[in-house]
């Protein structure tokens, strides 16, 4: 299995910008959702959300389950861009990390933190599927 990125630095400077970016995104997004999310345990803590008697109660649960489902999945993909991130350094970026082949430039520069080659992720989707 191939270890070393088939890509150019002028490319991997390309991709590092665009997860950087997208990673400073997701780190405002999740310090809003943050700052939500605490303020529905404070609703919840006041004594006036009361989830049995309190008519606002059931919204403020499923809000929270919203947000908090919300956050979760931004946690997940800012995991996902740390890890592109490490690959850039450790100069195994571009490549899928199943199987080592190249992922390709279009994919990437659709899905800069794809780990998986397009062979790969299809396979993998039809596991989940199957
Ligand atoms: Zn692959």
């Amino acid at each position: 299995m191939r270890t070393q990125t088939t890509l150019s630095p002028a490319d991997l400077r390309h991709f590092e910008n665009l997860l950087l970016e997208e990673r400073r995104d997701l780190d405002i997004a999740l310090g809003r959702i943050t700052h939500t999310l605490d303020d529905v345990i404070e609703a919840r803590n006041n004594g006036t959300a009361d989830d049995e008697h309190d008519p606002e109660g059931p919204t403020l649960t499923m809000e929270w389950s919203r947000i908090s489902g919300v956050h979760s999945e931004f946690e997940a993909k800012a995991a996902t861009i740390d890890r592109a991130l490490a690959r850039i350094s450790d100069g195994s970026y571009g490549l899928c990390v199943r199987r080592g082949e190249p992922i390709g430039l279009a994919r990437l520069e659709a899905r800069p933190a794809a780990e998986l080659c397009i062979d790969c992720a299809r396979d993998a989707e039809a596991r989940l599927r199957a």
